[in-house]
């Protein structure tokens, strides 16, 4: 549903850069005045915004506001971001309460080396409506590893509105009422497909399915280059035979910044060929000139090779 929302007034506001906004909104009757605080912001407050649909754009130098575009939202649906941590990111998209409790949705969340990746199976919890923040500190306690909370200021005009949105199946970052309080790598994760996520049978911290994989057991990036890649690792000092390069390790992606401190690294990287001269270009790479220890790992693109790095003299 589309409110008719429109600006009744425009007024600078005490100092320089601020501006008053009037609006009212025709369907519901309401008309409230919201001060633009923060001059450096393009975009208004969340309540602005959202009631909208629309994302307006301040000019600070003249005072006046400009028409933005309207933001794609299927269905409407939008989402407040409540915080997040090392695996979860919690978000409602309604604050109407029923028997005084609100459903707020968890997802999965996996930090990598690639960045942070969305995760299916979101987890519905109900919270009492008069205690949002007080949950939010409880399941995100500043001590733990990536926590991150959103201020409540808005959340409670929210609230006070009895805000109502769809509940969105993916999320993007033009679904969130408040983007500007979430950390750019959760922004940049919500631009991705969402993957199938697990734990990592070593750490147990969350991660994608099937990127780390050895002897069956599902891996975190870190854990994986940790041990296949470690002096324990399939190590050899002389080219493949054929039948070898059909039992290298198998990983989604080397990350480089995991190699370091292993003292190994990346010498070739070899995608797009068909297997043949892919095999004879690593083949070719680790030569006969015993100069060290090497490691070929089946990638998704194709094939990497590494090389322990020599001890320091
Ligand atoms: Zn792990």
């Amino acid at each position: 549903m589309r409110v008719a929302t429109t600006i009744v007034q425009s007024t600078p506001y005490g100092r320089p850069g601020a501006v008053t906004v009037s609006l009212r909104n025709a369907s519901a009757n309401l008309k409230w005045k919201q001060p633009f605080i923060d001059g450096d912001r393009s975009s208004p407050p969340c309540l602005l915004s959202f009631f909208q649909g629309i994302r307006y754009r301040v000019r600070l130098n003249d005072g006046a506001m400009e028409r933005p575009q309207p933001k794609p939202s299927p269905r409407e649906s939008r989402v407040y971001v409540l915080g997040g941590n090392a695996s979860t990111l919690a978000f409602v998209s309604s604050l109407r309460p029923e028997k005084g409790q609100v459903t707020a949705w968890l997802v999965p969340m996996a930090w990598t080396p690639m960045g942070v990746s969305l995760g299916e199976g979101w987890q519905r919890v109900s919270i009492a409506a008069d205690n949002i923040g007080g949950w939010v500190d409880q399941t995100f306690p500043s001590e733990d590893e990536r926590a991150f909370v959103t201020p409540l200021r808005d959340l409670e005009m929210l609230l006070r509105v009895g805000w109502h949105a769809e509940v969105p199946e993916t999320l993007t970052e033009a679904m969130l009422v408040n983007p500007e309080d979430c950390p750019d790598d959760v922004l940049d994760g919500l631009e991705h497909p969402l993957e199938a996520l697990t734990q990592c049978a070593v750490c147990r911290r969350i991660c994608v399915r099937n990127h780390f994989i050895w002897n069956e057991r599902q891996f975190c990036a870190w854990d994986y280059h940790g041990t296949v890649f470690s002096k324990r690792g399939p190590w050899r000092e002389e080219p493949y035979e054929e039948r070898f390069f059909e039992t290298l390790p198998r990983a989604s992606y080397v990350a480089p910044g995991l190699l370091q401190e292993l003292s190994v690294e990346p010498v070739l990287a070899v995608a797009g060929l068909p297997e043949m001269r892919m095999r004879a270009l690593i083949n070719a790479a680790i030569g006969d000139e015993k100069d060290g220890a090497y490691l070929a790992v089946r990638t998704d693109e194709g094939l990497t090779l590494l090389r322990e790095r020599p001890a320091a003299a």
